[in-house]
């Protein structure tokens, strides 16, 4: 495992453009449950709460949840050290990006600035009739559905649901940098998302050499990883700072 952590901050230092791309793996150790496995979110609740259609219809039972989720629970979670040393990486400018497929914004909140969030961020809300976009900080939500003050029509998350598509320009620069990459970071990603799962496999097919952190196996180590560390975020993202820093 040392000699793979040393190869893999080698293969950093030498990379002309390394990208990251996160799942909700990085953020467990922030407190944020993953949706699958045995302590996800999906074994509490219903994701049809998040299905557009069944959201536009239902959307008071759907906020109850939403606002459970996203508003009670993920609202104190602060980064961790993972998100900071990627943070760090880009400042000491060994990352070009970071594709997270994370909504909870922890790694702007980290002091990452080239983010691409894949499936958006919940911390915006938006009115779906006249598209104005409000900060979450702003919200009453003691009074849910919360409305817009332009024409009182219920606001959605500002991430995508089931059904939506995902956000063209995050969509747009995400694979841009999949095609340039020359190493891609898998950090906590089952890799059973799609179209997200996409862009480390674009960036396999153009020639990078994918590292991964996990700690455990997923569909990408036996098809794409070259360097597969095995641990938690936290902890091997801080072995890796400690060689790169
Ligand atoms: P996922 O594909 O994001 O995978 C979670 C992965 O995290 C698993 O492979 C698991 O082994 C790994 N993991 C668990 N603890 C870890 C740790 N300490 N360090 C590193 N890796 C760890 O799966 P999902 O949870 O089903 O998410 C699906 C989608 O839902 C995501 O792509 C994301 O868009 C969204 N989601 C976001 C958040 C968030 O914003 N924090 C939370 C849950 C889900």
């Amino acid at each position: 495992m040392e000699i793979l952590k040393n190869e893999a901050a080698n293969l950093i230092k030498k990379s002309k453009y390394t990208m990251a791309f996160t799942g909700a793996g990085i953020s467990v150790e922030s407190g944020i449950p993953p949706f699958r496995g045995e302590h996800g979110l999906w074994n509490k609740y219903d994701p049809q709460v998040l299905d557009l259609v069944y959201f536009l219809n239902n959307p008071e039972h759907c906020w109850n949840y939403i606002r459970e989720i996203f508003y009670d629970f993920f609202a104190d979670a602060k980064p961790n050290d993972a998100h900071r040393v990627l943070a760090q990486m880009e400042s000491n400018k060994l990352l070009n990006a970071v594709v997270t497929q994370n909504i909870d914004n922890l790694h702007y909140e980290a002091g990452s600035e080239t983010v691409y969030e894949f499936h958006g961020n919940s911390k915006k809300l938006k009115c779906l009739k006249c598209g104005k976009i409000y900060d979450a900080g702003d919200i009453d939500f003691e009074n849910i559905p919360p409305k817009c003050v332009n024409d009182g029509e219920v606001l959605k998350p500002d991430f995508i649901f089931f059904g939506e598509g995902i956000p063209p320009d995050a969509y747009a620069d995400s694979f841009a940098a999949a095609e340039k990459a020359k190493v891609c970071i898998i950090v906590g990603s089952t890799g059973e998302v799609t179209p997200a799962s996409y862009v480390p496999r674009t960036a396999k097919q153009a020639g990078a050499t994918i590292i991964e952190i996990n700690p455990e196996e997923t569909i990408f180590t036996s098809s794409i990883t070259d360097i597969y560390l095995k641990g938690k975020a936290t902890e091997v993202l801080n072995q890796l700072g400690e060689l790169l820093f």
